[in-house]
């Protein structure tokens, strides 16, 4: 814990984790600056006005040499890229400069569950949170994914299970999870840390700080994680290799098992899980590798994986009209997620609605993959030009046009099979807010026709 009186901190970034950083912080007597480079809109006025309330200083549309001459500290909005002016400014006058997480490991010794990788994050984060809830114990979801870490710190839970990225790692430096969770590295996030290396490295500070006696879970399917050598004890996951580490987690004959002090436990069948798809698979098994190192009754572990709901948006299932299953991953914002969501059906032949604010990533693998597992695909959005001539010169051509969400639904109902899935390979912002939005509308559109059809009868 840190004596905060008139300590001068300047937080950067009006975002959620800004606002929570500045108001824990001024709480604590520290002299606060929150500093803003855009024009916030109406929305973030509320906030603020809270900030002000409890004694923050906050300036909008800049940040001002004042408050950069201000800073001891800096805590720093993840959006923030490590080479930006402001930065670079700080760096000139020898600022710590973090992140919300790292602030928060600094000020408690709530053991924290931290879980980085490029996909599935928050899918392990919730589940891991879900299986600790189901054994007893209080252990929020936060970071990343619900509320920022430094929100929790007073109400005390047995451990945070904290969901961190590749942003927010940049700015730790003495963050030491009892349990760090690497799921997968692919490339992301290329333009923010300058190349793979960067992004490689900053997923690795995740354990960087970590002592013999905690855990690494790593991924053993990934060709990247599996070579990863911290200090920390490593217990692997992995759903395709063999069963070979002394302490993993893996599949035997489609049972999630895992192996700890040289006893097998055999949890449940895959199919007892309400998620689906061989991605989700990796997710439970990471989240199974965590109970397992913290000694979770096998029979709790067994009652999570099983009750476990999954999340909106990621492969959510809605409801089946007229004989055919809809599912909402609205999430899938690029062609990779779109496949794993393909795969998920196995042999089964899917209506894909894909399409909306193209990213121009390519398209030869994900039309390999359509080819594969989709009857149809109904297109939306910008992008169904390209997806279209992408899919005609592969020969594929069960293809549809929707000029709206509405009209896709209503064309991939007139299909008449399934099931269909909403996974769009493309950010959302051509016709909706955001991914949230989308798989909202989505949603409402299907239950509409299923309201429809129970009138008509
Ligand atoms: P993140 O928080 O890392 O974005 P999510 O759990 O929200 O991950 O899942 C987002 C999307 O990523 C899902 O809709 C799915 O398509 C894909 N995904 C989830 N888990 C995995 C995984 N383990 N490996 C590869 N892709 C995954």
């Amino acid at each position: 814990m840190t004596y905060w009186k008139n300590k001068k901190v300047l937080v950067l970034g009006l975002g959620r984790s800004g606002v929570s950083a500045a108001e824990y912080l001024v709480k604590r007597g520290a002299s606060v600056l929150l500093s803003e480079s855009s024009q916030p809109n109406e929305s973030r006025q509320a906030d603020i006005q809270k900030l002000k309330e409890l004694g923050v200083e906050v300036e909008v549309g800049g940040h001002s040499k004042t408050a950069l001459d201000f800073a001891e500290l800096a805590v720093v909005s993840p959006g923030i890229a490590p080479g930006s002016d402001v930065i670079r400014e700080l760096e000139k006058r020898n600022v710590d400069i973090i992140c919300d997480v790292e602030l928060a490991a600094r000020e408690t010794k709530i053991p924290i569950i931290g879980i980085t990788g490029t996909n599935g994050k928050s899918t392990t984060t919730a589940l891991i949170s879900h299986i600790l809830a189901t054994a007893g114990l209080r252990a929020p979801a936060c970071g990343n994914f619900g509320v920022p870490v430094l929100d929790e710190l007073e109400k005390m839970p047995d451990y945070l299970v904290a969901e961190i990225s590749s942003y927010q790692l940049h700015y730790t430096n003495t963050l030491s999870p009892k349990v760090a969770v690497w799921t997968n590295l692919t490339p992301d996030h290329i333009e923010w840390h300058g190349n793979l290396q960067n992004y490689r490295e900053a997923k690795q500070k995740l354990f960087a700080q970590q002592k013999a006696n905690q855990y690494a879970i790593l991924n053993e399917d990934d060709p990247i994680v599996k070579d990863f050598q911290p200090a920390s004890e490593i217990f692997s996951f992995a759903v395709e290799s063999p069963d070979h580490a002394i302490q993993c987690a893996f599949m035997q004959h489609g049972f999630l098992s895992y192996r700890i002090d040289g006893r097998t436990q055999i949890l449940c069948h895959q199919d007892d899980l309400k998620i689906i798809g061989k991605h989700n698979l990796e997710n439970a098994l990471a989240a199974v590798s965590v109970a397992a190192v913290l000694n979770i009754e096998f029979e709790k572990i067994v009652e999570g994986l099983k009750s476990f709901p999954g999340l909106e948006h990621r492969l959510e299932y809605i409801d089946t009209v007229n004989g055919v299953k809809y599912y909402n991953d609205s999430k899938a914002t690029n062609p990779n997620s779109t496949i794993k969501a393909l795969e998920a059906f196995g042999d089964e032949k899917v209506v894909l609605i894909a399409g909306g604010k193209d990213k121009h990533t390519p398209l030869d693998e994900l039309v390999y993959c359509i080819k594969k597992h989709a009857s149809d695909v109904v297109l939306i959005g910008e992008a169904k030009d390209r997806f279209q001539q992408a899919l005609k010169a592969s020969g594929f051509n069960s293809i549809h046009i929707g000029q709206s969400m509405e009209d896709a639904v209503t064309t991939a109902a007139q299909i008449g099979k399934g099931p269909v899935v909403l996974s769009p390979a493309c950010a959302s912002f051509d016709m909706f807010k955001d991914f949230e939005d989308r798989g909202r509308v989505f949603k409402h559109l299907v239950r509409t026709q299923l309201e429809k059809l129970a009138a008509s009868r």
